[in-house]
Formats: structure tokens, sequence, C-alpha cells
């Protein structure tokens, strides 16, 4: 019963993604923030804003197809 232990297992997690947010304008369903969510085009998980639903690379048209 320990919330705090809890919260920071969750930010650790987190922080191992290693995931920088990108400051880029807000653009084609990105935006810039602090929020943790996956991209509804590839799937992989960013920082950015609280209404993001791409992240910067796929919104911007950046993103590297292998
Ligand atoms: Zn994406």
């Amino acid at each position: 019963m320990c919330f705090i232990t809890d919260f920071i297992k969750a930010h650790t997690r987190t922080e191992r993604h290693h995931l920088v947010a990108d400051q880029r304008a807000k653009l084609n369903g990105w935006a810039p923030g602090t929020y943790h969510s996956r991209c509804f085009s590839c799937d992989e998980e960013f920082i950015g804003g609280e209404r993001a639903i791409f992240c910067a690379d796929c919104a911007y048209g950046t993103k590297e197809h292998p």
C-alpha cells in the first residue's frame, strides 16, 4: 500500500524510454507539450501536447520508414 512507490515506478518506466519532448510547432495532430502519449500512426510513444494524436515525425512527414 504505497502510492508514492507506484508513482515513482511509473515515472521510472517512462524515463527508461529516453523520450525527448519535441519542440516543433503544432501541426497535423501534433502539438508540443509534456504528456506521455502514443502515436496513432506509427504506434510509438512520445512526449507531446495533451491533444496530440501523432508524434512530431509523423505529423511533419519526416518519419523514417525501414
Ligand atoms: Zn508517429
